[in-house]
């Protein structure tokens, strides 16, 4: 008998509202969370994000792995990732990853993305005036999550706002609630977006 926690439905319906801006084309994009128990869930491979329940999240360990009565369903192949983040910063709850369009051409050949004077940038964490000078990491993107897992451990300041970009593919942003997460993954569509426009 498989039981979903209640806040598989109301991240589903999230998933579905993000698609529908275009952040999920094609099956890609993948999603997890814990629950009260500290219990990891994420989204199963493959699945069209327009059509997400709360029974397309798959119960794993810590490394990964499918926990019983989800052995015979495979994980996304992004897992790792999200492994990653929770093992790096413990306080996480909520982790979303978007192929939005904006921030993969805005990204197209930098290291770093640079933020300065949008009133927007406040909806990264601990950000309080459209002053401050935001710095974002772009990694290399690999079919091998312990590349961009190294990537992450050896930039772990810079992701102080709790997103980072992989070159040509897409962003990852987590947070403590689903509220904070999707608060800052719209700042970084939205900053990316008005970069590109004014830049180009
Ligand atoms: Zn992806």
């Amino acid at each position: 008998m498989k039981e979903f926690p209640a806040f598989a439905a109301e991240f589903a319906d999230c998933i579905r509202v993000l698609h529908h801006q275009g952040h999920s084309p094609a099956t890609s994009t993948n999603y997890s969370f814990k629950d009260d128990a500290d219990r990891i869930w994420v989204s199963r491979s493959g699945i069209d994000k327009s059509r997400c329940s709360a029974e397309d999240f798959i119960h794993i360990d810590e490394y990964g792995k499918t926990l019983a009565p989800f052995e015979h369903m495979t994980p996304s192949a992004e897992t790792g990732i999200h492994c990653a983040i929770y093992e790096m910063f413990p306080e996480t709850r909520v982790i979303l990853h978007s192929h939005d369009l904006y921030p993969v051409l805005f990204a197209h050949h930098k290291n770093t993305l640079h933020f300065e004077g949008f009133e927007l940038q406040k909806g990264f964490p601990s950000v309080s005036t459209h002053h401050d000078e935001i710095q974002i990491p772009v990694f290399p993107n690999s079919q091998v999550m312990h590349d961009i897992k190294s990537h992450m451990e050896s930039h772990k300041q810079a992701l102080r706002y709790q997103v980072f970009m992989i070159e040509k593919h897409g962003f990852y942003t987590w947070g403590t609630s689903l509220f904070e997460a999707k608060r800052i993954l719209e700042s970084f569509s939205y900053l990316c977006k008005a970069s590109w426009y004014l830049t180009t």
